[in-house]
């Protein structure tokens, strides 16, 4: 392993400048991530700059109602929140269903929106990879790509988005809060995820050095009785093949309001917008659960491993709409 320097930020102002005027340092957070890629080889920092004295592990209320989590804050420690628990149940459940119980307790929330993919290709340090070497090629495409996305791809990056809790943020609208050497900025979460396109490398619009400072979720009724479903390979430890947050309001029958947004399918965690346009006002039926699944998945680009990923995804949205609509115990 390379020598690296090690500094522990004083405040927020000190970790963005000292980020910001080294293009090879990197912000640690839990360390779950990246101390792991340090060791493969896969990223190669000279400087790592420690956050984890920063005052930003508060969950605290919005003036407009809404909640609002530090990047600090350790997921174990949202998931158990009672304003999480009771307000955003999907997100708890995302939270919980992810990683292990050790690793909650040690990883944040910044850091678990900003975590690498788990592409093996990407993860060996040698293979040709767009995203860790630009201009390399995409092992994937012809390799073993069974985990790998369906939706948002490109002919130069297949990788699935591997977070749980951003799947729910998404489906509920949140905001990133970020302070960089320009100032601060409020980035829609959807924006927050930038598709590969032809630069895969390239996985958010934040500037070098930009801190994540606090996730911000606007207030939101229908994600109280929201829930999150995830399929994989074992039952825990494990990240999705594909997972479903699911909100829905329905009245006399017919969908009132909806959030659809899956994981485990795209190339960023997955707004289902095509099918919450098509559900809305439409009987609340399993029926019609699956014809908008097909037509949210109508865009997938299946491989040769991964082809089930598409009836798997269509069949885990009639699943989560169903319960979370009550007509499924
Ligand atoms: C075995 C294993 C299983 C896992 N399973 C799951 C799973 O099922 N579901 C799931 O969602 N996740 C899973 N994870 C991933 C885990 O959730 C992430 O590793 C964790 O959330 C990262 O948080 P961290 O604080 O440790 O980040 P770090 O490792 O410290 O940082 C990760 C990246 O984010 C950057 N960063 C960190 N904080 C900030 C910030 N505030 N602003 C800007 N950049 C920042 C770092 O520079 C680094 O690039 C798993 C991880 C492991 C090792
Ligand atoms: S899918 Fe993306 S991360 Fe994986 S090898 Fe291809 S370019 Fe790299």
């Amino acid at each position: 392993m390379k020598p690296l320097t090690y500094l522990r930020a004083r405040d927020v102002d000190h970790a963005v400048r000292t980020v910001a005027g080294d293009p090879r340092a990197a912000f640690l957070a839990g360390g779950t991530t990246e101390v792991d890629l340090i060791r493969l080889g896969v990223t190669a920092p000279d400087l790592v700059v420690d956050i984890n004295d920063l005052p930003l592990a508060d969950v605290s209320a919005t003036a407009h109602g809404g909640l609002r989590i530090g990047a600090l804050t350790r997921m174990n420690d949202v998931a158990r929140a009672p304003e999480v628990v009771t307000r955003y149940r999907g997100l708890s459940q995302a939270l919980l269903l992810g990683a292990s119980q050790q690793l909650r307790n040690m990883a944040s929330m910044g850091g678990n929106l900003c975590q690498r993919v788990r592409c093996p290709y990407f993860r060996d340090g040698l293979s040709p990879c767009n995203k860790r070497e630009p201009g390399t090629g995409c092992a994937a495409l012809e390799g073993v790509n069974r985990g790998h996305a369906v939706l948002g791809t490109s002919e130069h990056c297949i990788a699935t988005h591997p977070s749980d809790a951003a799947v729910a943020l998404v489906a509920f609208d949140a905001t990133v809060q970020t302070i960089g050497p320009a100032g601060t900025r409020s980035i829609p979460i959807d924006d927050f995820y930038l598709l590969p396109g032809d630069t895969p490398d390239v996985e958010h619009p934040l500037e070098h050095g930009e801190l994540v400072a606090a996730i911000d979720l606007p207030a939101l009724p229908l994600a109280r009785s929201s829930l999150y479903v995830k399929f994989r390979d074992r039952q825990s430890y494990e990240f999705a093949l594909v997972s479903v947050l699911a909100a829905i309001e329905v009245d006399g029958g017919v969908v009132r309001d909806i959030r659809l947004a899956l994981g485990g399918v795209g190339t960023k965690p997955w707004r289902a917008r095509r099918a919450e346009a098509a559900l809305l006002g439409s009987p609340a039926t399993a029926d019609s659960f699956a014809q908008a699944a097909e037509q949210e998945l109508a865009a997938a680009v299946p491989r040769r491993d991964n082809t089930f990923k598409v009836e798997f995804a269509r069949r885990a949205v009639v699943r989560a709409l169903s319960q979370a609509a009550g007509s499924l115990r």
